[in-house]
């Protein structure tokens, strides 16, 4: 572990994208998702019409890169989750996407299966909340079929980016 990696992307953005914690290159670069998960995550976006340059903050639930990209401790989610509420607050965004397990039960508080609850819309503080497939899931099962994981993440995408721009 080389450093802290806070954040990325539009601080006033109305779409807060929630990861799990910095990988390699994220450690390397000091910003989330830049490594392959986040050049996926990346075109998912931009496909889906937003744009992630100008109306996205990305930041993960866990600030440094865990050993041997091991999945975080439960008590490191623990010593890391006032950090992530408080960018929560301070960012303040209309939606939030959660993208995989880690995120998903830090935030919303629940362990259900990802593929039970991906794509359902959730409604915490005032603010509307959405998992999807982590993206590194998506690389290692990169078909793009439609019903298959890369598809129904696109449709998620999709609409996310309807309700981003109706606003
Ligand atoms: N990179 C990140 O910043 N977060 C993840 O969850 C995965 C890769």
């Amino acid at each position: 572990m080389k450093r802290l990696v806070i954040s990325r992307g539009n601080v006033f953005a109305n779409l807060l994208i929630i990861g799990e914690a910095p990988g390699a290159q994220e450690d390397l670069e000091g910003e989330p998702y830049v490594g392959k998960s986040g050049k996926l995550l990346n075109e998912l976006l931009i496909k889906a019409g937003i744009d992630f340059q100008k109306d996205v903050y990305f930041c993960n639930v866990i600030k440094c890169r865990p050993p041997n990209n091991r999945k975080p401790t439960n008590k490191e989610i623990i010593i890391h989750k006032p950090w992530i509420l408080q960018q929560i607050k301070l960012v303040d965004p209309k939606f939030i996407v959660l993208t995989g397990s880690t995120a998903m039960r830090t935030i919303l508080g629940i362990n259900d299966p990802i593929s039970k609850l991906r794509g359902q819309w959730f409604r915490k503080d005032g603010r509307e909340i959405i998992t999807i497939f982590h993206p590194s899931y998506l690389l290692r099962f990169p078909s793009k079929t439609v019903g298959k994981p890369y598809d129904l993440t696109f449709k998620d995408l999709k609409n996310v980016s309807s309700k981003l721009y109706a606003l």
